[in-house]
């Protein structure tokens, strides 16, 4: 616990987008700010751009020019947060409480080179301790830094939850508060499944995997970084005032702890591949060399020429053209239409009953099932996308609902 010129608990909180949305959230934001620190707490608050402003900016960077580079659409992107954190500081001034915005670059947010997905390497506190001290509220832009060449970076999709842990992280706050548009984390997102269920509490490995396999409820990075720093993580609503769910160490009970869905897959098969050693080897090797993580893999190679693998979509273009230039033999396709749903539980591996109800559950359904992969606690299946919410529904009926 830091205890930075006196007594109080530093406590870092974050509000995402739907959260400073328009005026009446962000006053209703700033109230919970208020009673926060007037009950004797420093804080260290995190916004997100306002409502859709992330897409609007992309949207309006693309009527330009599709490929502008990633320094033009990071300085403009890191805008969005840069208001919402200047309009947060004017709603708690009015409200005649001290605070200040201070977007990455002041806060001594340091990360690496790569525009549109950096990684915060180091966090220079000093001008915000320096804040703090003073008695200020620090309200933080989310989602930005700046790397070696000065030059303005941003964390990627729903990095301002990453700015909040490393934030929380450096600063050895007592905690990390997330501030969202549900109540917590949710046996399925709640928006697809009525009946999900909200999760008290949920180990920092379980909510690694919900992230990883599509749930957007926190930036997987943040999850990452929390784990490794052990900040104590809770995700709330900052419309109803509930306890919300602890992402913690400790692990939890359950054979299945939820199920996810992402939709931003895209499988991508090669046949009449060149059958000899080494083959496999070529074209993971150009994956890897790009920084394109690859999930499902089907077939080998090596043994029959054919092979199928899955990658984010927004990789899908470097992916095909790093093949098609390099590729010696073969014929590659790819297809964006699938889906990647998850069943994820720490009892995955000792419940093997489970597995056999996955596929009844989609049998039920008649949703076909084009590719498998399971680990110890989790399975994912690409399935087509259009049967995204159904299949859904139908595993988190006969697996949550049902298997109580
Ligand atoms: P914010 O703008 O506050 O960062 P996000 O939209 O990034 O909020 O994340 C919250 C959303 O995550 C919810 O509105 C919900 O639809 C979605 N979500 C997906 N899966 C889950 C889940 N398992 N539990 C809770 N929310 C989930
Ligand atoms: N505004 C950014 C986004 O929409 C970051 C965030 O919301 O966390 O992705
Ligand atoms: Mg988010």
């Amino acid at each position: 616990m830091i205890r930075l010129g006196g007594n109080l608990l530093l406590i870092v909180q974050k509000y995402g987008g739907t959260s400073v949305a328009d005026k009446k959230r962000i006053m209703n934001a700033a109230s919970r700010i208020a009673e926060a620190y007037r009950s004797g707490n420093r804080l260290v608050v995190v916004v997100s751009a306002q409502g859709s402003t992330t897409d609007e900016l992309i949207k309006s960077a693309e009527d330009i020019d599709p490929d502008a580079s990633g320094r033009e659409l990071d300085m403009l992107l890191s805008t969005g947060e840069q208001q919402s954190a200047a309009l947060m500081a004017m709603a708690l001034k009015k409200m005649g409480l001290p605070a200040i915005s201070l977007n990455g670059w002041q806060m001594g947010i340091v990360t690496t080179e790569n525009h549109g997905n950096a990684r915060i390497e180091s966090i220079v506190t000093d001008r915000i301790e320096n804040e703090l001290n003073a008695g200020n509220i620090v309200i933080a832009a989310g989602f930005q830094g700046i790397n070696e060449k000065g030059d303005i970076t941003t964390l990627g999709r729903g990095g301002s939850d990453t700015t909040a842990v490393a934030l929380a992280a450096a600063l050895k706050a007592e905690r990390c508060e997330i501030y969202t548009d549900v109540e917590g984390v949710y046996t399925a997102d709640p928006r697809v499944v009525s009946t999900a269920e909200k999760l008290d509490s949920i180990s920092y490995d379980e909510m690694l995997d919900f992230t990883t396999m599509g749930a957007k409820v926190l930036h997987n990075r943040s999850v990452e970084l929390a784990k490794r720093h052990n900040v104590p993580l809770c995700v709330r609503s900052s419309f109803v005032r509930s306890d919300g769910t602890d992402v913690c160490a400790e692990d939890g009970a359950r054979v299945v702890s939820g199920i996810t869905s992402d939709e931003n897959t895209a499988l991508i098969t090669i046949t009449g591949m060149e059958n000899q050693p080494g083959s496999a080897y070529g074209v993971f090797r150009l994956m890897a060399d790009r920084g394109i993580s690859v999930d499902i893999i089907l077939g080998s190679g090596e043994n029959d020429g054919e092979m199928a693998f899955t990658i984010e979509k927004s990789n899908l273009k470097a992916a095909a053209s790093a093949l098609k230039t390099n590729l010696r033999s073969g014929t590659i396709k790819w297809d964006d239409n699938f889906s990647k749903i998850s069943v994820i539980g720490t009892g995955l591996e000792s419940n093997p009953g489970v597995v056999s109800e996955i596929f009844a559950a989609l049998a039920g359904e008649k949703i076909n099932i084009e590719m498998i992969t399971t680990s110890e606690i989790k399975i994912s299946l690409l399935i087509e996308r259009r049967d995204t919410d159904r299949a859904v529904k139908a595993l988190h009926k006969r697996l949550v609902e049902d298997g109580k």
